[in-house]
This record gives structure tokens, C-alpha cells and sequence, in this order.
């Protein structure tokens, strides 16, 4: 996923999206330098959007805003897989009656964190 899209759902969580500023902090643990960000002093560790975890946080949020509903309606009416590209074998006559929804491949891809993520994405940026 894209910077573009994680700042998106970072900051939609209420989280820092850290910025990177000169200060660092020594980590005992692996042995390693860790960048601290210049916003909040928290060591520089961004989500990579693609776990069970983010996706169960990111529907969290979105019932808690009221906007479960409206989330899936655009989840319903995009076509893209989890890596951005187009589903081939979705026809419209299957999205119009609603077919679509009750399909097993659709809602296994739905239900891949990774997909998740993007279609939360996507619809926050939509959003006005
Ligand atoms: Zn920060």
C-alpha cells in the first residue's frame, strides 16, 4: 500500500503519522538506531495496513463514526482486487441484482486484510 493511503488510515485512527525529524534512540533489543518522530517523540514505526489486526481496528472505527453502512456501499460498487487491479470475472449483471454480495469469492476478497485496508482507504479519500 501506498504512504499516500497509510498516512490516510494512521491518521483515521487517531494516530501520529511520525515525521521523521533528527533526533534518534538507541533500541537494546535488536541492537539498532530507531528515528524518533519530530511530532510526538514515539519511535518511528508505521502500520503497514495488511494484518487481521488493522483490519478489525479499521472496522472499529468506521461503526464507531457511523459510517459501516456507507463504507460497504462503496466497498460494493468498486471492482478492484487486493493489489489494485481490476476483478475480470465480475459482470454487471451480478452487481445489479445483488448477486454479487452473496458471493463467496467476493466476500473472501472483502475479507482479506489487505483488500480491506485499500477499500478503507479509497473511501476515506473519497469522501468529501
Ligand atoms: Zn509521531
Amino acid at each position: 500500500m501506498k504512504d499516500e493511503y497509510r498516512k490516510i488510515l494512521t491518521e483515521f485512527l487517531g494516530k501520529c503519522w511520525h515525521e521523521q525529524g533528527n533526533k534518534s534512540r538507541f533500541n537494546p533489543w535488536n541492537q539498532t538506531q530507531t528515528f524518533i518522530c519530530a511530532k510526538c517523540d514515539a519511535c518511528i514505526n508505521r502500520r503497514p495496513f495488511d494484518s487481521w489486526q488493522d483490519l478489525g481496528d479499521l472496522k472499529r472505527k468506521l461503526e464507531g463514526k457511523k459510517q459501516w453502512a456507507t463504507f460497504l456501499k462503496s466497498a460494493f460498487e468498486s471492482d478492484l482486487d487486493a493489489d489494485g487491479n481490476a476483478i475480470e470475472d465480475l459482470d454487471e449483471s451480478a452487481r445489479s441484482d445483488g448477486e454479487k454480495f452473496y458471493n463467496p469469492d467476493f466476500i473472501g476478497w472483502l475479507l482479506n486484510p489487505k483488500s480491506f485496508c485499500q477499500l478503507v482507504a479509497d473511501y476515506l479519500k473519497m469522501k468529501p
